[in-house]
């Protein structure tokens, strides 16, 4: 579809994105934001966890969670949210255990457990 339908390019565009082959909102957004420096928000597993637990962008689906993060992130922060949020993830706000002990943003989480985590 990249050579028959964009001379060999990938679109800058998100209804173009999302029309290729295992391309989805998600991927779009990477695509847009990586390649094109669109201040974009991929919300993957760690963004939706976070985003629920922290109370920071609370939503039942990643368009909600989304949407969240962009109204809550400054615009001057919006294009790199994406990574510093999946590092926050991966490897302190992790899915088993996350460990609130060492977070820099305790203070400021909503999340319950957050005290006997
Ligand atoms: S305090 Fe705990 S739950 Fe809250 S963001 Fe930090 S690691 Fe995640």
């Amino acid at each position: 579809m990249l050579i028959a339908n964009h001379n060999s390019q990938v679109p800058e565009d998100r209804d173009a994105l999302e029309a290729l082959p295992g391309v989805g909102r998600k991927t779009a957004n990477v695509v847009l934001n990586i390649a094109f420096g669109h201040p974009t928000i991929a919300v993957d597993t760690h963004l939706f966890r976070i985003g629920n637990r922290t109370g920071l962008a609370p939503g039942k689906t990643p368009l909600e969670v989304e949407k969240g993060l962009e109204k809550r992130t400054p615009e001057k922060w919006r294009r790199h949210a994406h990574h510093w949020l999946i590092l926050h993830g991966r490897y302190v706000c992790k899915a088993r255990k996350p460990d609130c002990p060492a977070c820099v943003v305790r203070e400021l989480c909503g999340f319950k457990g957050k005290e006997t985590a």
